[in-house]
This record gives structure tokens, sequence and C-alpha cells, in this order.
């Protein structure tokens, strides 16, 4: 699913051709009990389904692109919620045509590479859910 290697705390993974990138994030962080952190990566996808909450309704509103894009920038943190890893990840996604799209990440596709770098942290870091925002928020 993966590979990997640390510098302390400092990882470097390489997560697997044409596998869920989300899934086998959170598969590594509990790998490596990892319940706060900081993530960064690039890759491509051939599909992936992004989030955006609309404040006014506090709804969710999905949306899946199936077509070969540049991971241009992943970023996102680790935390913590009913005891296993939380992952909250937003993604920029460069289309052929040289067009990005964006948002939340829910789920991805490999295709081709995925480079991640993990930062794990040594704080508390749980989550609650907030009524006025429908976010689960820090908690610290
Ligand atoms: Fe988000």
């Amino acid at each position: 699913m993966y590979t990997s290697v640390n510098d302390g705390d400092r990882f470097v993974i390489s997560i697997d051709n044409h596998q869920e990138l989300v899934s086998a994030l959170a598969a590594f962080c509990n790998d490596q009990g990892i319940l706060a952190g900081k993530v960064d990566g690039i890759g491509a996808v051939n599909s992936a389904t992004l989030r955006f909450l609309d404040p006014a309704t506090k709804k969710y509103v999905d949306r899946t692109f199936d077509e070969q894009m540049e991971i241009s920038s992943l970023v996102g943190n680790i935390s913590e919620k009913d005891g296993k890893p939380y992952l909250h990840l937003h993604v920029n996604l460069g289309r052929r045509d040289y067009t990005v799209v964006g948002g939340h990440l829910l789920c991805c596709t490999i295709n081709g590479a995925c480079e991640l770098t993990v930062t794990r942290l040594h704080c508390n870091l749980g989550r609650h859910f907030d009524e006025e925002t429908g976010l689960n928020l820090y908690t610290l």
C-alpha cells in the first residue's frame, strides 16, 4: 500500500500506484500511531472526490472528477477523533488544460506517483463538533 522512511519525527511516504490516497495515509498513521501531525505532498491521480461545505446550509457538496490530474499541492493535518487518526486534507489538482480544481479531499486514486511528507507533533490534538459552523473543530 505504501513504503516509508523516517528521520526522527519526519516521514517520507510513497503511496503505491492505483491506491486510494486517503485510506493509505490513514493506514500509515495507524501503523505509526500518529495522532497529531501535518501532511504535505505531490503526485498524480485519475479520479478524485472533493468536498465543499456551504456555510449557509452547513451541507456538504461532493463532486467527483474522473480524469488525469496532477496533485499540485496537498496540505493537511492529522488529529485524533474517537481514539483514531483524523485526517483533514485539502488539495489542488491540475488538469490537462492547466486549470486547477481544489477543495477538501475526500478520496482520490493514484495514477502515477504520490510522494508525501508527514511530521509527527507531540501534543494532544482532539476534535469536537461545532454547532455554529457544522465542523469538527480542534479541541485545544
Ligand atoms: Fe476542510
